[in-house]
């Protein structure tokens, strides 16, 4: 959390407010938020460029500069970029301010101070890693069912994975599988073909539907202008609350352990 449909809707909300701006200034409240490179040096690289594009990969939000370099940002567990005027305070959370000309700032707030922001000349230092968008035209069925073709890992975590799909996290995953009827401890190449058509299909309309919400704010996910997003209540599964029962067949949800992280599932919908 934030995931895919959170960071998505974030570049889309702040696209039109800081593209083709200029960086007047930066406030850092909390000089961990810069991983790279010296704060001293982010500072003075980033100061007097102009903001040329913001495109989204994975999880990860990617700021074009005039310079060609980028400034990479990743909201991790907590993290959201809020939109204020050049008169607003900061609250206790915000980590970093980026002052736009317009008299328009930029603050990072993270509770949590697991945020992090990169200023580099490749992105693909950063985000060469990654697997592929599930939203894009080339994220097909055949191309998931290749990447699952002898993996051994649970498809939980496998969709947890960034570098065997981008975006995805604890939440979207689950949600993914419920819709697919696929139980999370399956073995990612033990899916047959009409599973992965499922699990493809189901990835998509999780992401999809979960961007027109704006995004979930189970935790602190904020979007640009403070507002929350709505996606969780459209959850199925995921997020469980005590007591839930399956809103398909009425079974309990049940929560199991994969990797440190608690997955939600229907026992009776996804059998193992
Ligand atoms: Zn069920």
């Amino acid at each position: 959390m934030p995931e895919l449909p959170e960071v998505e809707t974030t570049k889309n909300e702040l696209l039109p407010h800081i593209v083709g701006h200029r960086i007047t200034g930066i406030t850092l409240l909390w000089d961990g938020i810069v991983r790279q490179p010296s704060i001293e040096e982010f500072c003075s690289r980033l100061i007097g460029q102009r903001i040329t594009e913001l495109v989204r990969r994975g999880k990860y939000l990617i700021l074009g500069l005039t310079s060609n370099e980028v400034l990479i940002i990743h909201l991790k567990m907590t993290g959201s970029l809020l939109l204020k005027p050049a008169s607003a305070e900061p609250d206790k959370y915000t980590r970093a301010i980026l002052h736009l000309d317009k008299e328009t700032r930029l603050h990072f707030r993270d509770p949590r101070k697991l945020g992090v922001m990169w200023l580099v000349e490749d992105k693909n230092a950063i985000v060469g890693k990654l697997g592929p968008e599930p939203l894009e035209d080339g994220f097909t069925p055949q191309v998931l069912s290749q990447r699952l073709n002898k993996r051994t890992a649970p498809i939980k975590a496998l969709l947890c994975d960034q570098t065997f799909i981008a975006g995805i996290g604890n939440m979207y995953a689950d949600e993914a599988l419920f819709a697919a009827r696929i139980h999370p401890l399956r073995l990612g190449k033990s899916l047959s073909q009409d599973e992965v058509e499922r699990l493809h299909s189901a990835i998509r309309q999780v992401l999809w539907s979960a961007i027109g919400y704006k995004g979930a704010s189970v935790d602190t996910y904020l979007r640009p202008g403070g507002e929350l997003g709505t996606a969780h209540f459209q959850f199925q599964v995921a997020h469980y609350l005590s007591g839930r029962l399956c809103p398909v067949c009425g079974t309990p949800i049940e929560r199991i352990p994969i990797r440190n992280r608690g997955s939600y599932f229907c026992p009776k919908c996804q059998p193992l």
